[in-house]
């Protein structure tokens, strides 16, 4: 048998692993590998692969016996590059150990920075640099990190004895305490240790490095990574981590040291502009986590142009290389440059289009390229509010614009808080001096995030950026008091509850509430929906039964009305009485007289829509649900009808308690209405053709598809149809104008599905209403069962995915594909398309492109979602690789 590689070294330009390697290297330890073959001055280290993770995992927390040895063989490679020797009490390489997954959870899992410290190598340290003060700053760093990480030991027990230790020596900053008092600090620490643990801090330099590895290994599991996987729905087998081991290089070595994270362009807007968080004379973990506010990269260009020059070089050739935004780590040590890592930087979503748009433009990548790397679901960003630039508002403080769009809510001070009033369904903004991975949780429910430290590489930022959070990070201009539940901004004091109102785009505090515009469809944007558009084979309707919604949705590109709804037409305040004048009446002329009110009212619905829609078809349904629903249910709604229509209140209880249905869903509704009542469907089919006959005489042309819902039997069909056409012809005829239109039926029952064939000898079109297929296919409730077992069925892994949200492949679906197929061999140019909820839910769409639909129909605001996700489904069926939306 040969030997299973848990270990891929890297180092002085050769390395084992390649940026392929993800999955088994991670991401960290892929992109480690491919820099070195490219020839960036990567530190050299080794990975312990994620297939160790797994392992470890389901092995009882053991490993594969062979793993140790491998170990040592890439160490003693590392050393031989480095010329030093881990654990040498006179020349020590010391490493860091860090996680490392295939999908990049920022912050999620542990880092240990410094190991191979112990009191003899620190000595080595002390004297290789000159400084023993540094040398024992970084032992005391590991200690408390080792003992955090590793050993779960509290951290106030060491913040406590470093804030002692200054208040004994007179000092207020850390760095201001000397080598003499590092080292009594390190022996404070390590008498925590023993107290806490009973045990010795390990001062073997292999035991460190082994039980650095448990500890990345654990993290996995830590309660933050998973909530973190539950968020970004990431699989634990995903989310398992490789381990990497690599030289450390010291960016807190002096003035002429120190360390940045950089991205090849704005992370933010996307313009082609390096950027760079950098601070002199510091360690890797200060800049990202937030606690100083670092430097602008032109302070590194004047102080070290060499230096910045040969970073500019290596982000350019990493950029090129990856064909992608870059996100840098790199280390100054003592005037020398190391990059420690790189990766696909996280971004916003007008970043991610501007960046596709302007590699399209530098011949980097190509336009489908491009429009496989803007996920759908993230351009819902781009399609919300924005700050209007004319609001009047009370500016109070200025951060740095990390992430897009705006918000505005209530102030709140803890991730715990923002959860408890975001489940009341309050709308909160999240003030932090900081945020940490606890914060995730509390980050996602918020509108936005404010910090009042932190660059745009901070967690708040990277975190909140990708969440598509409106995020302000940095902002010095307020200082907040997490105890007190308030901030200060000059002599204003904003208290929990206060509202206040975020500008991402320029990093503006405001109080008070500001005026939000609406998103545009152009720039950056609409060249990639245009790019969109050439590539989609599938249509994209809108559902919409009003004349605003209608327009809405053609500025975000509809090609017409999938659904109209008529029935909502009839809650508005000038309809509901003369509806349930109609509901209530006692005979066929009753019923007439009522409808007689309502026809011109939604003949004027229908002239309206019809303009905004002018060439598109506008598919129009007639009325679908229990008549009941439309009528008052409280004594007193009942009392005032009663008035209003004059009859008895106890008469009108009568009808209303006659009209109750134990099953309302499988009742008296959709085509039976039309059916039992015609004159209902005659009217609406009168004013369907009356406002088309109106819109065709202005001069512009009308596409009507009249719709039959909860169609089972053709015979219903049949019925509807004959009627709806006797009218048509009737109108048509009076007016002296033809105009061409379709009878079709939704398909939302299983028996249409499954009589597909016979359906078709009727209808000219099918639209699947998957809401009510799901509902009747699955035997489940469409409107109780999300609140009920649905959740719990997600939550313990009975269904992985919500029936109602995205499509049920195996069975809704097979039911889909089997009308089609048999609706298409009756008639073959049967229009065939999707109006369910499902129809703006990218995996649905791209179902619906693989089945063979016409078109999708969603909601306006989906309308781009599901545009970009007909052009991916288009591109996967050209065998490009592109991962599904979660
Ligand atoms: C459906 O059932 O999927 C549908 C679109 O109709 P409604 O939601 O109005 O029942
Ligand atoms: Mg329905």
């Amino acid at each position: 048998m040969s030997k299973v590689k848990h270990v891929y070294f890297f180092g002085a330009g050769k390395a084992e692993g390649s940026a392929d390697m993800k999955r088994l290297l991670g991401g960290k330890g892929a992109n480690l590998a491919e820099m070195t073959n490219i020839g960036i001055p990567v530190p050299p280290g080794f990975t312990i692969t994620t297939d160790v993770c797994r392992y470890y995992y389901n092995n009882n927390k053991t490993y594969p016996p062979d793993l140790d040895e491998q170990i040592k063989e890439a160490l003693a490679k590392v050393e031989e590059i480095m010329g030093m020797k881990f654990g040498d009490p006179k020349n020590p390489l010391l490493v860091s150990v860090r996680s490392g997954a295939a999908e990049s959870m920022p912050g999620m899992m542990e880092t240990i920075l410094n190991v191979g410290l112990n009191d003899e190598t620190v000595e080595g340290l002390a004297q290789k640099t000159q400084n023993p003060r540094f040398a024992y700053d970084s032992y005391r760093r590991l200690i408390q990190m080792y003992s955090d990480v590793a050993l779960g030991i509290n951290i106030d027990f060491f913040e406590n004895a470093l804030e002692e230790k200054k208040k004994e020596k007179g000092v207020k900053l850390d760095n201001e305490l000397d080598a003499d008092a590092l080292k009594e600090l390190v022996k404070t620490y390590k008498e925590i240790v023993r107290r806490e643990r009973g045990m010795d801090f390990p001062s073997d330099p292999m035991e460190q490095l082994y039980i650095a590895r448990d500890a990345v290994f654990n993290s996995r599991d830590a309660e933050r990574a998973i909530t973190y996987r539950r968020i970004n729905k990431i699989s634990d087998d995903e989310g398992s981590t490789a381990v990497n081991v690599q030289t450390m290089i010291f960016g807190n070595m002096g003035d002429d040291s120190g360390t940045g994270v950089a991205f090849t362009r704005d992370p933010n807007t996307g313009e082609k502009k390096f950027f760079a968080d950098f601070l002199f004379n510091a360690q890797g973990e200060d800049v990202v986590a937030g606690v100083r506010t670092p430097l602008h990269v032109d302070e590194l260009a004047k102080a070290m142009p060499d230096i910045y020059k040969e970073l500019l070089e290596y982000a350019d050739k990493l950029e090129k290389h990856y064909k992608d935004m870059q996100d840098i780590e790199f280390t100054i040590q003592q005037g020398r440059l190391w990059i420690l890592q790189t990766r696909r930087g996280k971004r916003t979503a007008a970043a991610e289009v501007k960046i596709a748009v302007d590699m399209v433009k530098e011949k980097m990548i190509d336009k489908e390229t491009a429009v496989s790397r803007v996920m759908p679901e993230r351009i819902d960003q781009l399609l919300h509010p924005m700050v209007d630039p004319k609001a009047e508002a009370k500016v109070i403080g200025k951060g740095l614009p990390a992430g897009p769009g705006a918000a505005v809510g209530k102030a709140v001070f803890t991730a715990a808080r923002a959860e408890e009033l975001a489940k009341k369904g309050e709308k909160v903004v999240l003030v932090r001096t900081f945020t940490s991975p606890e914060d995730v949780g509390g980050m996602h429910v918020s509108q936005g995030i404010l910090t009042s430290t932190g660059g745009m590489t901070s967690h708040a930022a990277i975190v909140g950026r990708d969440m598509g959070k409106c995020c302000v990070v940095g902002c010095g201009d307020i200082k907040v008091d997490e105890a007190e539940k308030q901030f200060i901004a000059g002599d204003i004091v904003v208290k929990e509850g206060d509202i206040i109102s975020l500008d991402g785009n320029t990093g503006k505090v405001m109080l008070g509430e500001v005026k939000l515009i609406e998103p545009s469809m152009s720039g950056d944007f609409g060249t990639l929906m245009q790019w969109v558009d050439e590539i989609r084979k599938l249509g994209v309707r809108t559902n919409t039964d009003t004349p605003v919604g209608a327009r809405r949705a053609r500025e975000f590109g509809a090609e017409g009305i999938g659904l109209c709804r008529t029935e909502h037409m009839f809650f508005e305040a000038d309809r509901i009485t003369p509806m349930r004048e109609m509901i209530l009446a006692d005979d066929e002329a009753g019923r007439r007289k009522a409808l007689e009110k309502l026809l011109p009212m939604q003949r004027n619905d229908f002239i309206e829509i019809f303009e905004a829609m002018e060439g598109y078809p506008v598919i129009i349904r007639t009325l679908d649900p229990p008549l009941h629903e439309f009528l008052p249910h409280t004594p007193e709604e009942v009392d005032a009808l009663a008035r209003e229509i004059n009859v008895h209140p106890a008469n009108l209880q009568k009808k209303i308690d006659a009209l109750h249905e134990a099953n309302p869903m499988l009742g008296h509704r959709g085509c039976r209405l039309g059916i039992t009542y015609p004159e209902i469907t005659e009217m609406q089919a009168r004013a369907i053709m009356e406002a088309a006959v109106e819109v065709t005489k202005r001069g512009k042309k009308v596409i009507p598809e009249i719709m039959i819902p909860l169609v089972g039997f053709v015979s219903e069909l049949k019925a509807q149809k004959d009627l709806v056409d006797k009218v048509a012809k009737e109108v048509m005829e009076k007016a002296g104008v033809t105009i061409k239109y379709m009878v079709g039926t939704m398909i939302e029952l299983p028996r249409a599905a499954i009589t597909a064939d016979e359906i078709a000898q009727q209808a000219e079109f099918f639209s699947f209403g998957t809401n009510d297929l799901t509902q009747t296919t699955l035997g489940v409730s469409r409107d109780d069962a999300q609140g009920t077992f649905l959740r719990f069925y997600a939550d313990n892994g009975i269904i992985d995915f919500d029936p109602f949200m995205t499509i049920d492949e195996k069975g809704v679906g097979e039911l889909i594909r089997i009308a089609v197929e048999k609706g298409r061999k009756t008639r073959p140019d049967l229009e065939v398309g999707i109006c369910g909820e499902h129809g703006g839910d990218p995996n649905t769409v791209d179902f619906c492109h693989r089945v063979g639909l016409d078109y999708v129909s969603c909601s306006p605001f989906r309308v781009p979602i599901a545009r970009l996700a007909a052009a991916h489904a288009e591109l996967r069926s050209r065998g490009m690789n592109i991962k599904k939306d979660k």
